[in-house]
């Protein structure tokens, strides 16, 4: 399945919630979940009863695209999960979260999740000081990431990282004068702000 070029702010409407894709947008009255709530299409004024497997479904393609990824990376990072020893569900989602991409959105060095896949691609941050393009990279416990290049930050970053408001998770300690963080820990499920039922989602893939 190739990659979704429609508007995104379409999937949060279809998912009946905020899923924070847009960036700056999200956070303003701007954003189409508050002045139209009902989902997508000429049929998308009243919402269906969903079947108990639409219901699992649904939860899926919410983390899906939340964190933006195509259906058979999800799925890989599912059964990663699923081989360990740890509780699946909170294991796939640390996985999500200990993302390279993703750290970088939660340190606040980008407003989504998908400008920040761009700032990594584009060779802007580093890991343990060295270049990092890949944003699915895993990060791991006591990894430094930070900017690539000191002298040559991108202004997108400076201008985000001084913007008041962003706090990043406990797992990660971010020193904003040298534009660096820590990863203390991996994070603990109440550490993960994603407003999701992770088990309905080992359901869905259990059936
Ligand atoms: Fe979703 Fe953001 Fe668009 Fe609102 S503005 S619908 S939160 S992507």
């Amino acid at each position: 399945m190739g990659r979704y070029t429609g508007s995104v702010c379409r999937l949060c409407r279809r998912e009946g919630m905020k899923l924070y894709l847009k960036g700056e947008k999200c956070y303003t009255e701007k954003c189409p979940v508050h002045k139209r709530p009902q989902p997508p299409g000429m049929h998308g004024v009243s919402r269906r009863k969903l079947s108990e497997f639409g219901v699992r479904l649904r939860e899926k393609q919410k983390l899906r695209r939340i964190y933006g990824l195509y259906e058979t990376q999800f799925k890989t990072y599912f059964q990663r999960a699923a081989r360990t020893k740890a509780v699946t569900g909170t294991r796939l989602l640390q996985l999500l979260e200990t993302r390279l991409d993703n750290v970088v959105y939660r340190l606040g060095l980008a407003s989504s999740r998908k400008e920040a896949r761009q700032l990594v691609a584009h060779g802007h941050l580093a890991v343990d000081g060295k270049r990092v393009t890949i944003p699915s990279y895993q990060v791991r416990p006591g990894q430094t990431v930070g900017v690539s290049d000191p002298q040559h930050v991108h202004p997108r970053m400076k201008e985000l990282v001084a913007t008041p408001g962003r706090k990043p998770p406990s797992w990660l300690e971010f020193d904003p004068g040298r534009l660096e963080a820590r990863v203390l820990a991996l994070p603990a499920r109440e550490e993960i702000d994603v407003p999701i039922q992770e088990q309905l989602i080992v359901e869905y893939y259990s059936r």
